[in-house]
């Protein structure tokens, strides 16, 4: 369906600009876009910076929609929507990014600079290079090269610049769609925000997240007579015990997903008693749960309570549940819906490959999309370095990526 020819073209200039796109990278990197509550400025200034990018590069608009931060120097985050004129405006086809950065962290353990961008076999080492730059600059440089050639794109392509990913959305691809949403119900949304080595993950699904703090409370007393306290600890492990049977509980199981089931994992564990010969009186342990879309997130919630009621009553110890972090799933993309389709025929012709959708057991941006009704898939060829010392990103996925973005732009 893609005119052979002209995706020939398109990727033969792709190609031309590969040192220009490595540029624009080590230009990004320079930019540090660091989130005000990580300790950072914002995205303003790298915001600014791609908004001259797009205007120079035959983008209408771009509009910046600010979310209002007063701990921003700028006093607000930026969001750029721009769009690319196709031959038809009946479906946007979007490609969303976001501009922020996560911290160096510990700057020691980098090779160097991790905003004086490097590049060393075929990668180019900085923050903010993989995640999310890479893609950022495939898919800028995809409609550069149509412009080059002289091409238009099937449908209008719309590109989204967003903040605030790396810290909730809340001011970034959150805020677009509750005041400024451009986005349509027949429009393709691809995220490039989560993907594999190979380039063949399409991620349409994710788990609940369930995260407890579990406390239990008895009586401190002294070894040699547990009779006269009760033994926190003692009765919490018989709890742990118990919230194994919640993977009998929630059976069920969906091959979209590896593993392919609900987790109910006890995790960390807060240390008690300093001394061998004290019976605990106080017990905390944490739990992370994740939880297929076909439960909902209140009825593990209440198995876990009913649980803990019985481990009360059995021990006279008090039992107290506090959710750290709950984050129930969106409704998965289908893995019928055009942006998968359009995804695998691109990802089939650029890398010989045979990519599958999938259901991943974190959270990524895409959510957001879905729980506002729209079939977002995320995509992209990493190496998953995001959020790690001397992270880089592949200089051939970056060129690669842009190939699958051209073909998809070419697609009827
Ligand atoms: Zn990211």
């Amino acid at each position: 369906m893609t005119p052979a020819n002209d995706f020939l073209r398109v990727s033969k200039r792709i190609e031309q600009f590969r040192d220009e796109m490595v540029d624009l990278q080590v230009r990004l990197c320079a930019l540090p876009a660091v989130a005000p509550s990580s300790g950072g400025e914002g995205e303003a200034r790298k915001a600014e910076f791609l908004r001259s990018f797009l205007e120079d590069n035959g983008f209408e608009g771009p509009t910046l929609v600010k979310a209002p931060d007063m701990d921003a120097p700028a006093g607000y985050r930026p969001n750029l929507l721009a769009v690319y004129k196709g031959r038809s405006s009946a479906r946007t086809v979007w490609v969303m990014t976001h501009l922020d950065v996560v911290p160096p962290g510990e700057l020691a353990v980098w090779r160097g600079d991790p905003f004086k961008a490097w590049v060393e076999k075929g990668r180019v080492y900085g923050r903010g290079a993989e995640d999310n730059q890479q893609d950022m600059v495939a898919s800028l440089f995809a409609l550069k090269a149509f412009r080059a050639e002289g091409l238009k794109p099937a449908f209008d392509v719309g590109i989204a610049l967003v903040a605030d990913e790396e810290t909730g959305s809340r001011k970034g691809i959150q805020y677009v769609l509750e005041h400024d949403n451009p986005f349509r119900k027949q429009d393709l949304i691809i995220v490039p925000d989560a993907g594999n080595e190979k380039g063949t993950l399409i991620e349409v699904a994710e788990k609940s997240l369930l995260w407890l703090k579990i406390r239990t409370l008895g009586r401190q007393t002294h070894g040699a007579n547990p009779e006269k306290g009760v033994n926190a600890f003692k009765a919490a492990s018989f709890l742990v015990a118990d919230l194994e049977t919640l993977y009998r509980r929630f059976p069920a199981k969906d091959r979209l997903f590896d593993p392919p089931l609900s987790t109910f994992e006890p995790t960390k564990k807060e240390a008690n008693v300093p001394n061998i010969n004290t019976i605990p009186g106080e017990d905390v342990f944490y739990m992370d749960s994740r939880i297929l879309p076909a439960y909902p997130v209140e009825a593990v919630e209440k198995k876990i309570r009913a649980l803990a009621d019985r481990i009360e009553a059995r021990f006279g110890v008090r039992v107290e549940i506090e959710v750290k972090q709950k984050a129930p799933a969106a409704p998965p993309t289908s893995v019928r819906a055009p942006v998968v389709q359009a995804l695998k025929r691109a990802v089939k012709a650029v890398y010989r490959k045979e990519a599958r959708a999938a259901g991943i057991g974190g959270g990524t941006v895409a959510a957001l999309f879905r729980h506002s009704g729209f079939a977002a898939a995320c995509w992209s060829k990493i190496e998953d370095t995001a959020h790690q010392p001397n992270e880089y990103c592949v200089i051939d996925n970056m060129v690669g990526d842009a190939k699958v973005y051209a073909h998809i732009f070419l697609q009827e």
